[in-house]
């Protein structure tokens, strides 16, 4: 499978690519990408040093100055073919995000059709880059505001999701007149070159080489030579609390425009009034699900004191089905952590758990699957102890863990799910329209993306999305994201014979 899917999508015609054992054992220019279910190589990646990163970020500027003087709308049309190009190219595509990051094949499918959605989104964004037009105070005067292309735009995007979070950049901003330079992640180096691949192939036979560019290096060598470079007009930053610190600073440093989408510490609060059901398959899915590798993933479980003892045995029993294995085989629902690192994460946040008073009630433990080498663990349910915290609830362990509160009043559950210093996904599941008004309510959840009776990953590409607190505040994907990708002018024209000062100012 690894052959087809890297041969269906031209891998081995990348110069940068190489077969494993071709690559010099302990050449510092060259990494390996490993498969997380089975331990194995899966092909080597030349990596960039700072020459070539320069020369990109140039060639990306040259590209830029053609690219913004091309109508809106035919940019449109080159992304529609770029979307049609990754609809032909799903399975292969969706086949190598599992391979090489370990999600299950479903969900792989999933991400490349998040990023077909946002290319259609894009299309028609092309023809409605809207702006205003403002009555002026003054006699035979116009005032508007445009929206125009902004320069090269710098991406960067966690291990997680390597083809979509890109796709929810590069397609808008390819479409809103920008260049795209994209610094994925190390531990997915071969999804990015595929994605990158095939739009740079179609903008290219369409007529516009150079809009898409990827850069592949390590964060000190290229990833902050790249959020210090005042090329790069905006740096569009995906991954942990901890990069957005350094890379929010940098960019903050230099005045350039930063838009940062960090780590999450989602909650669910089950309400006295819920249906159960709903909650658990809900709560299965946003909790287990990409085995907990989603910024998105529900963490923490803020249940009802009077249903806690009737959600929890249900999600024991759902928990007690899930298959956990090789994530090509369609029967498993659970595929690997990324790597060794994140299992080492897991358990010791497990231990950490245990020792603050929480009681493991299902998992917590790794996972040997008979004939993979991989990084599987269980996923994990802890219930917190009555009557005191649980720090470690407070961090966001990149892993299947569930923690589990319980409350009195809504206005309590409300506060427990804000008292994290991430703001991302929060959801309730109650059918008391009071309770679901009071969690949307200026006083209610205070995250970027709050849902009633859904969890809280899986959104859709239509909507903002984004974080508050230290989620960074940034939007991206759908609504008027686009605007974080494009400069805005205020334009004042005099159709008169006379220089009216605003303000009713007489200058002499
Ligand atoms: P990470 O922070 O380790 O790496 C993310 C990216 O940042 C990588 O490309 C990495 O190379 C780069 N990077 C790290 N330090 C850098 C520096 N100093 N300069 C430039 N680039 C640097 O995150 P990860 O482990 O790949 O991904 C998991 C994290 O990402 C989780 O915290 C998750 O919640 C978050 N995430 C957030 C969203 C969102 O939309 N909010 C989406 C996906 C993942």
């Amino acid at each position: 499978m690894s052959a087809e899917c890297l041969r269906a999508l031209g891998l081995w015609d990348e110069p940068r690519v190489l077969e494993p054992g071709k690559a010099g054992a302990g050449d510092p220019g060259v990494i390996v990408s490993e498969n997380p279910a089975t331990g194995r190589a899966i092909a080597a990646v030349r990596l960039d040093d700072a020459a070539s990163y320069d020369a990109c970020v140039a060639g990306a500027r040259e590209a830029f100055l053609k690219w913004r003087e091309v109508p809106a709308p035919v940019r449109g049309q080159v992304v529609r073919a770029i979307g049609d190009e990754v609809r032909r190219l799903k399975t292969p595509l969706g086949e190598l995000v599992t391979l090489e990051v370990g999600k299950i094949r479903q969900e792989g499918l999933g991400e490349v059709q998040e990023s077909i959605d946002i290319a259609d989104f894009a299309v028609g964004l092309s023809r409605q880059l809207y702006g205003l037009t403002m009555p002026s105070e003054r006699p035979c005067h116009r005032m508007f505001e445009q929206w125009l292309p902004l320069g090269p735009v710098g991406v960067i995007s966690a291990f997680n999701f390597p083809n979509a979070v890109w796709a929810w950049n590069a397609m808008l901003a390819a479409v809103c007149g920008d260049t795209v330079v994209w610094k994925p992640s190390l531990l997915a180096p071969l999804t990015a070159i595929a994605g990158n691949r095939i739009a740079d192939r179609v903008a290219t036979q369409m007529g516009h080489p150079g809009v898409f560019r990827l850069v592949i290096g390590a964060d000190d060598a290229v990833g902050e030579r790249m959020v210090a470079d005042r090329r790069l007009p905006l740096i569009s930053a995906t991954g942990s609390c901890r990069m957005g610190r350094r890379v929010g600073q940098v960019v903050a440093g230099r005045l350039g425009r930063c838009l940062l989408e960090l780590g999450g510490n989602n909650a669910v609060i089950v309400d006295r009034s819920a249906d159960l059901d709903l909650a658990a398959r809900a709560i299965l899915f946003a909790a287990v699900g990409t085995a907990g590798q989603r910024c998105t993933t529900t963490r923490r479980l803020i249940v009802h004191e009077s249903v806690v003892e009737q959600l929890l045995p249900r999600l024991v029993g759902a928990y007690k089905q899930i298959r956990i294995g090789d994530p090509m085989d369609e029967r498993n629902l659970v595929g690997p952590l990324i790597n060794a690192r994140a299992v080492d994460a897991f358990l010791a946040a497990v231990a950490t758990a245990r020792e603050q008073g929480g009681r493991v009630v299902i998992g917590g433990d790794r996972v040997r699957v008979p004939g993979l080498d991989g990084n599987f663990v269980e996923p994990t349910i802890v219930r917190a102890p009555p009557d005191r915290g649980l720090p470690i609830a407070h961090e966001e362990t990149f892993a299947p863990i569930l923690y589990v509160f319980t409350f009195k009043e809504v206005e309590q559950a409300v506060r427990m799910n804000n008292d994290v210093d991430q703001g991302l996904s929060s959801a309730i599941f109650t059918d008391s329209v009071r309770s679901a008004e009071r969690f949307l309510a200026p006083a209610g959840s205070d995250c970027g993306i709050a849902n009633v009776n859904i969890g809280t990953s899986g959104a859709e590409i239509g909507g903002a999305f984004g974080g508050e607190k230290d989620t960074g505040g940034g939007r991206e994907s759908g609504s008027d994201s686009w605007k974080a990708y494009m400069r805005r002018q205020t334009c004042t024209v005099n159709y008169g014979a006379h220089l009216a000062l605003a303000q009713g100012i007489n200058f002499g």
